[in-house]
């Protein structure tokens, strides 16, 4: 028997309890139950500065055979392109390596 919380358990199983509800609904119902106990946010907004990735500098490498697309770590860029999993053949640089 599968775990009330398992990962296979989609959003759209239905609780045994509770046959004709999906779980999202249930789920819903009881964050709204807790939303509405706990009151009113007691703070102001959060203003979290978020960190913004320049994704057009960053290095990656493109097979020129089969377009297969792979993002870079700085640490690695050392070692140079990759050899494309599909084609065996050595990738192009693209973004920045240096
Ligand atoms: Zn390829």
């Amino acid at each position: 028997m599968r775990s009330y919380f398992s990962c296979q358990d989609s959003l759209l199983t239905l609780h045994p309890r509770h046959p004709r509800e999906p779980l999202a609904v249930i789920i819903f119902q009881k964050q709204f139950a807790i939303a509405l106990k706990l009151g009113a946010y007691p703070h102001s907004l959060l203003k979290v500065p978020a960190t913004t990735l320049s994704l057009r500098a960053r290095p990656r490498a493109v097979c020129k055979q089969c377009g297969f697309r792979v993002p870079m770590l700085k640490a690695w860029v050392h070692y140079g392109p990759p050899v494309c999993p599909m084609d065996q053949v050595l990738m192009e640089k693209h973004g920045e390596w240096d």
